[in-house]
């Protein structure tokens, strides 16, 4: 049985709707309006706002102060954490300092690893795992309990989420495996990689249901919509774990380039409505990366819009 937290996106999904999400990715400077810009271009049409935590391991505005500042709008963030650059201390710190402002969805990561970002010599922490930090949450919300041993009253009520990626290897069944892992520490949702393939999706579904793991835990399917052929190129060549399938660059490169970004949002439009069919998934992850502005035109020809309201 799931534990029942005030998080909304929790409360969406108990409604038997699809819930959507999206996220905001905080600038690489101090400039704070720009998360709130951001998230003001998308706040209509999710609901909930994921911040990304040093993303692609770039420096960036924390994920926590941006979080907090979608708070303070009366909006609802996902706190994304990642394990790389913090240890047990620091993870538990900002776990209770986010709690302390009301912030109760989190989605607990390992992180993209440093050699890949802006640091590339910077130490990686890795002090816990994402299983464990799961493990960790669970344990402070459910029993009032740090690591450490030491026990307080006041606990952060947290909707626990975590990733799951159905295309890395070494094969589909694997992926549920370690999805399995993170639903036997405490997860209760999860949101996906990007999608592109769609049938291996479904068979990553399909495992997960036969397996009962969609009865323990909501999954989203995670959408990036393509702004055009050499974004499509790039994450099928150079992005690890992306499973990019030819017909896709295809069909990007067969249309002038001043209509391809128009034919990205149509692909995601249409990712949408053939997934909703599948069975066990629970709503949709929209990661527009630097286009969160396109994000309201897709919720809407999705027919995802308006969104349910709950108290
Ligand atoms: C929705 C979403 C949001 C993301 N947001 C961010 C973000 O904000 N910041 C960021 O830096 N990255 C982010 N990422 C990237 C993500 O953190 C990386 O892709 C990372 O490699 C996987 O993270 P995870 O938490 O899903 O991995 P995990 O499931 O924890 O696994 C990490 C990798 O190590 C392997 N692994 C871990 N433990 C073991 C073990 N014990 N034995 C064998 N193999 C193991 C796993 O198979 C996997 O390949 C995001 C990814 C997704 C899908």
């Amino acid at each position: 049985m799931s534990v029942t937290t005030p998080s909304k996106l929790q409360k969406i999904m108990a409604t038997g709707a699809f819930a959507v999400t999206s996220e905001v990715g905080p600038p690489r400077s101090a400039d704070g309006k720009a998360v709130e810009e951001k998230a003001n271009l998308i706040k209509d049409y999710v609901d909930a706002i994921n911040v990304t935590d040093n993303q692609t391991a770039v420096c960036r505005i924390s994920s926590l102060a941006a979080c907090i500042r979608i708070k303070l709008m009366g909006l609802e963030p996902v706190l994304q954490m990642v394990t790389r650059d913090r240890n047990r201390i620091a993870l538990q710190s900002d776990i209770l300092g986010a709690a302390s402002f009301g912030i109760n969805t989190m989605l607990c990561l390992t992180g993209d690893h440093q050699q890949f970002g802006d640091h590339p010599k910077a130490a990686n922490v890795f002090d816990l795992d994402s299983i464990q930090l799961i493990q960790t949450v669970k344990m402070m919300r459910d029993e009032g309990r740090l690591l450490g041993g030491h026990e307080f009253d006041v606990r952060p009520q947290m909707f626990i989420g975590a990733a799951a990626n159905p295309f890395a290897g070494p094969n589909v069944a694997m992926r549920v495996a370690r999805l399995a892992k993170k639903v036997a520490a405490g997860v209760q949702f999860i949101q996906t990689q990007c999608i592109y393939n769609l049938d291996k999706f479904k068979e990553f579904m399909k495992i997960l249901v036969d397996r009962g793991l969609h009865e323990k835990v909501s999954v989203m399917a995670g959408i990036t919509p393509m702004k055009g052929v050499g974004m499509a190129k790039y994450m099928q060549k150079r992005v690890p774990g992306m499973d990019v399938p030819d017909e896709i660059v295809r069909r990007m490169g067969g249309v002038p380039k001043d209509k391809q970004a128009e034919e990205g949002l149509n692909l995601a439009v249409e990712q949408i409505e053939e997934l909703k069919g599948v069975e066990g998934l629970r709503g949709f992850h929209i990661m527009a990366i630097e286009w969160e502005e396109k994000v309201p035109e897709i919720v809407k020809r999705a027919g995802l819009y308006p969104r349910p309201q709950v108290a």
